[in-house]
């Protein structure tokens, strides 16, 4: 380096590099920027703010309270509140006397757009393709090296699955959820045209109503489970979404720690309490004018393959006693999604641990172990779940997260983490 802004070769020099620059990453860097003078800088690939903008149909609302936002948790003083958000934005009256119970995903959006705009080094519309080691972190893309930093972040988020089964088909007639808002149009010309949700989850039950409340008539929704689950939101259940839980975590063996991890799911990975009801009673409504339901609900089926027969699609599912086959013209798939792939170059990638299934071993700080680390940390954000808890993947305690990641980061208490009165002993 031949100052502290640049390298010699005229890089720009950060504390840390984030890559993405969602939820996750945001809330880091809020908390980073509020307690150091240092500097951070997240580069994405998306052109500018957004959060799984292919998703936003109308009326879908978040399943995590706006309490939960990028910092109150750990530091409700902060200017970036999502109650600032709105007092600032004039929005506050209006969205009170709306009453929602949870806010409008559209709202969380417009909210984390608002916080991205007040950081100083949110670089958009930047594909980081590879990252290198050279007595810090350089990041690349296009084939040229942007940044060079001490710490990096991996906030780099998820993307949908393709099942191998369901995969190589008209891209025209099946195709992701993220895909059905710009298949619409095509499709209408033939609304009694038979379509397939496949996927039992959140986003399976919004491509449903998005289809009904585009006039089709003929919805086959397939899920997995024996049934479709919503969100265990009762009291305790919410008390697994706290640190007290998170710390009764890692007292556990991996393996007991991953089974009752497992075992928590439905209390996070399930449908919004109220979704199911809001699509029986849209479904009823047309049942009403067309003397049968326009959804059916197809529980405990495997969607295993398909294949294009005639201009259709032919399902097979398997159910626990038997095979059956669906037609439909079109597939909506929406069968979960995984971690994005890091783009560590070679020489990193063999020095990082990884799990057994080729994952990044990420500690209870989110730090990756990697050899010659020499001071400079690696961390990743929402790639852990079942070694640190459903949490991890979702955004109840994503500034909690930041702070464990700063206070391990800086090797003191940036932030101090607050969880008494639990009246749950998890042992
Ligand atoms: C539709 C939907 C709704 C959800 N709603 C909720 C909810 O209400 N409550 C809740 O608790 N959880 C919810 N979740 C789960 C989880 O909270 C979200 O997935 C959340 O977005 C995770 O935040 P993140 O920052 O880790 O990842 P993301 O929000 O996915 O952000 C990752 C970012 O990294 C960028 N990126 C990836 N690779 C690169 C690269 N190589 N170079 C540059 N940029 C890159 C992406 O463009 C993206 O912007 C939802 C998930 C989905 C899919």
């Amino acid at each position: 380096m031949i100052d502290e802004g640049y390298t010699a070769a005229g890089l720009p020099c950060y504390h840390t590099v984030g890559i993405g620059a969602g939820p996750a990453n945001l809330s880091l860097a809020a908390l980073f920027e509020s307690s150091t003078t240092e500097k951070i800088a997240l580069f994405d690939r998306q052109p500018g703010p957004a959060w799984h903008n292919k998703l936003l149909h109308s009326g879908v609302r978040m399943q995590t309270s706006w309490l939960k936002d990028l910092v109150s948790l750990v530091d409700p003083r902060h200017e970036l509140t999502f109650l600032n958000y709105l007092v600032t934005s004039g929005r506050m009256y209006a969205l009170l006397n709306a009453q929602f119970d949870v806010i409008p995903r559209l709202e969380y959006v417009r909210y984390l757009a608002w916080a991205a705009g007040k950081l100083q080094h949110v670089n958009y519309g930047v594909t980081v393709d590879r990252i290198s080691f050279d007595d810090g972190f350089v990041v690349h893309s296009g084939g040229r090296p942007l940044a060079h930093a001490e710490h990096l972040v991996l906030g780099m988020g998820s993307a949908p699955v393709i099942p191998d089964g369901l995969s190589g088909l008209p891209p025209e007639q099946a195709f992701i959820a993220d895909d059905l808002a710009d298949r619409l149009d095509a499709m209408s010309v033939d609304r009694q045209a038979p379509v397939a949700v496949v996927g039992g989850g959140q986003t399976g039950i919004e491509a449903t109503m998005k289809l009904l409340g585009q006039g089709f008539t003929d919805i086959m929704w397939f899920g997995r489970r024996p049934w479709f689950d919503t969100i265990d939101d009762s009291p305790a259940a919410n008390d697994v979404y706290r640190p007290a839980h998170l710390e009764a975590l890692q007292r556990l063996s991996p393996a007991t720690r991953r089974e009752v991890i497992e075992r928590l799911n439905p209390t996070g990975d399930a449908l919004t309490p109220g979704a199911m009801r809001i699509l029986y009673q849209a479904n009823y409504d047309v049942l009403l004018e067309l003397d049968r339901f326009p959804v059916t609900l197809y529980p405990a089926r495997d969607v295993t393959s398909a294949r294009a027969d005639g201009g259709d699609l032919v399902l097979t599912c398997q159910t626990p006693e038997k095979h059956e086959e669906y037609r439909a013209r079109y597939m909506v798939i929406a069968t979960g999604r995984r971690n994005a792939p890091v783009p560590l170059d070679d020489d990193l990638r063999d020095r990082v641990e990884t799990t057994d299934d080729g994952e990044l071993l990420v500690e209870p700080d989110y730090s990756v172990r990697w050899k010659g680390m020499n001071g400079h940390h690696i961390y990743a954000l929402n790639r852990a779940r079942l070694n640190l808890g459903l949490t991890d993947t979702n955004l109840t305690l994503l500034p909690v997260r930041a702070a464990i990641v700063l206070n391990s980061m800086f090797g003191q208490e940036m932030f101090k983490i607050c969880d008494e009165l639990c009246p749950v002993n998890w042992g």
